[in-house]
């Protein structure tokens, strides 16, 4: 443990604006920082966590400076996928419960919804799309 956290501080730089540690070691393609630890590779803030904790995280652990390197235990909290999604880029699925409108502006009202899986259709696009098949069929 006490080589994880020699290793791990080797890594971190702290920014005097935010407070916040910022970890320099690489980072996977979402931007957290990756770190091998106990023959596993960790996320860097799940490391943070265990360091100052003493247990591994057991939830997704969040930012509240929302800092993706930033591995300050002061600014992690731990919380649920939902709560991921304040700190993460949004996903289609979060977004399809809120919408009122279509992407293209039509509202979700009336005749013009149709609910399908719990996400939602329009009725007017879904039109307009199968009209664009039913030529590209008559012109191919
Ligand atoms: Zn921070
Ligand atoms: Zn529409």
């Amino acid at each position: 443990m006490e080589m994880l956290r020699k290793r791990f501080n080797e890594y971190l730089e702290k920014s005097n604006e935010t407070e916040c540690i910022l970890f320099q070691g690489p980072v996977n393609r979402d931007g957290y920082g990756q770190i091998s630890a106990f023959g596993k590779q960790r996320t860097a803030t799940h490391v943070a966590w265990f360091l100052e904790h003493n247990v591994w995280p057991t939830k997704f652990v969040l930012h509240r400076c929302n800092v993706k390197r930033c591995v300050n235990p002061a600014h992690l909290y731990e919380g649920t996928q939902s709560d991921n999604v304040l700190d993460t880029v949004k996903d289609d699925i979060h977004w399809e419960s809120r919408k009122t409108h279509c992407k293209r502006g039509h509202p979700f009202a009336g005749t013009n919804l149709i609910p399908r899986n719990g996400k939602r259709e329009c009725r007017k696009c879904k039109n307009e799309l199968q009209n664009k098949r039913y030529f590209l069929r008559r012109i191919s």
